[in-house]
């Protein structure tokens, strides 16, 4: 776990490059300042990132982990903060807080299984997961990875995805809600894939990202086919200004999502997840 000087205090960091990705989907490179050493992440950890004047919010690192020099972040933008972040062109400054929070369990699933469940934008949270299993990719069993979005325009990563799909180690299947004119594939909710996805439900660990309710239907299908609710693993977003636990705008039950999450294990969440209010 990297200690921060400072965790308050944003580094400076310059937009290398920014690509849309979907119609309101877009992903950063970000390169440090002179003098700013870029901190080493794990995946599912993110990072607050700052414009000037406008705000911070919390972003996850959707780059390599093994390459940690370029900053990476995928972001829907949904409203001030993640607007003004689209709107920044190549050269402009940013502040950068973090890497915080938990992350995935990668080298605790050396040998098993793996099952990655992803809704929407929830694949680029996953994403560094997929470069740090491919990176050593002799070290697991099957590696399966389920994708669902609204419509075939809003799949990220595309080519990516494609690359990953022409692979023989790695099972990829991809659905939409709603199909278009030209999409060939799957039709559905992304749970309907579980059923038929190559993998061992004794010797399995599954990470799931989403909305919600998606990552509740999907952990119902999971324990269904026998995966134990410890081997379940979910990443959480509630709004949170500090993000090292001062705040107290991201409290998840007894837990804080910045400090305990965003990446948690779903037996010790269960009492609070689907519940509303929480
Ligand atoms: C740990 C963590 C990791 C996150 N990682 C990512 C990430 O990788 N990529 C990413 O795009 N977002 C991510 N988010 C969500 C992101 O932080 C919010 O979308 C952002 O804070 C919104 O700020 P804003 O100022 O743009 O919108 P606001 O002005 O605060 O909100 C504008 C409107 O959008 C709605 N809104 C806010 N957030 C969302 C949302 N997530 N989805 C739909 N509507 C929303 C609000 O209810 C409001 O109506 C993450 C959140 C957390 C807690």
């Amino acid at each position: 776990m990297t200690i921060l000087a400072d965790p308050m205090r944003p580094e400076w960091y310059r937009v290398q490059r920014s690509r849309k990705d979907t119609a309101d989907t877009f992903t950063l490179d970000l390169e440090p300042e002179p003098g700013v050493a870029t901190p080493p992440f794990a995946a599912g950890q993110f990072n607050m990132l700052y414009v000037f004047g406008v705000g911070e919010v919390p972003i996850s690192i959707s780059g390599d982990p093994t390459q940690p020099q370029t900053l990476v972040h995928t972001t829907r933008a949904v409203g001030v903060v993640t607007q003004a972040i689209r709107a920044l062109k190549r050269g402009a400054t940013i502040g950068v807080r973090g890497p915080f929070g938990s992350h995935w369990p990668v080298e605790a699933c050396m040998g098993k299984d793996v099952v990655l469940v992803a809704g929407g934008i929830g694949l680029a949270p996953l994403r560094p997961v997929i470069y740090q299993l491919l990176a050593q990719r002799e070290q697991y069993g099957n590696i399966v990875l389920l994708y669902g979005t609204r419509t075939p325009a809003d799949i990220l990563y595309p080519r990516q995805l494609a690359q990953w799909r022409a692979r023989f180690d790695l099972d990829v299947d991809i659905t939409v809600d709603r199909a278009s004119d030209t999409w060939r594939g799957n039709v559905g909710v992304v749970t309907k894939l579980i059923l038929k996805a190559a993998f061992d439900p004794m010797d399995t660990v599954a990470m799931i990202c989403g909305p919600e309710v998606m990552m509740r239907f999907t952990i119902m299908e999971l324990l269904k086919r026998g995966l134990r609710a410890e081997d379940i693993f979910v990443s959480m977003e509630r709004n949170m200004k500090c993000a090292i636990g001062f705040c107290g705008h991201c409290q998840f039950g007894p837990s804080f999502i910045c400090k305990e999450g965003p990446v948690l294990r779903y037996d010790q969440i269960k009492h609070w997840f689907g519940i509303r209010e929480v």
